[in-house]
């Protein structure tokens, strides 16, 4: 145990792409703060039904979230920047989860998991909303139903391209408040 331990390969996060010389290191904001989101996400899983079993199974030992950083959940929204929505959403459940989302600071990023919160998946009826990018901006789907773990890690690794690619000035942009208020948020 004790060898296997002191064996592991333990790899941090390395600098962005900048450039070096004896003594100094330049890179710009944009890169660092990229870097610093990707690998801190905090996320809120809002669990409705099965999709969130898989969940657990990904963020148990055997799948390990936190080896992407993400281990720290969160289940107050003004502590999280990244909203799982996972399991089927009645049509009167969808104002709170908007209120969940609209609680969360900015930055943040959506991620939709299963076929149930991406589009109602089997439940075509009058009381389930037929997908959540009805009230929100949604960053990541992931499809399936339920998706496996290693479709749930795809997707925070996609999450985590976003997140470090993502100009530090977008959230203030003219076309970012366009997408807001098309979901009636100011
Ligand atoms: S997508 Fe399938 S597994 Fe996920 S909540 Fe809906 S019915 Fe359950």
């Amino acid at each position: 145990m004790e060898t296997q331990v002191k064996d592991r390969k333990i790899e941090t996060v390395g600098a962005p792409a900048g450039i070096e010389g004896p003594g100094f290191f330049a890179t710009s904001l944009d890169k660092v703060v990229g870097m610093a989101r990707k690998n801190s996400l905090w996320p809120l899983p809002f669990a409705t039904s099965c999709c969130g079993i898989e969940f657990m199974a990904t963020m148990a030992a055997h799948y390990d979230l936190g080896r992407f950083g993400a281990e720290r959940l969160s289940f107050s929204p003004r502590q999280a920047d990244l909203l799982m929505v996972m399991g089927t959403i009645a049509k009167k459940m969808a104002p709170v989860l908007q209120q969940v989302y609209l609680q969360m600071a900015e930055p943040r990023w959506v991620l939709s998991m299963g076929a149930c919160a991406s589009s109602g998946g089997i439940f075509d009826t009058y009381s389930v909303l037929q997908g959540i990018d009805r009230i929100m901006p949604v960053d990541v789907y992931v499809p399936g139903c339920p998706p496996r773990p290693e479709q749930v890690l795809d997707g925070i690794l996609k999450i985590q391209e976003l997140v470090q690619n993502e100009s530090i000035r977008r959230r203030q942009g003219p076309e970012y408040k366009m997408l807001l208020s098309k979901y009636g948020i100011e």
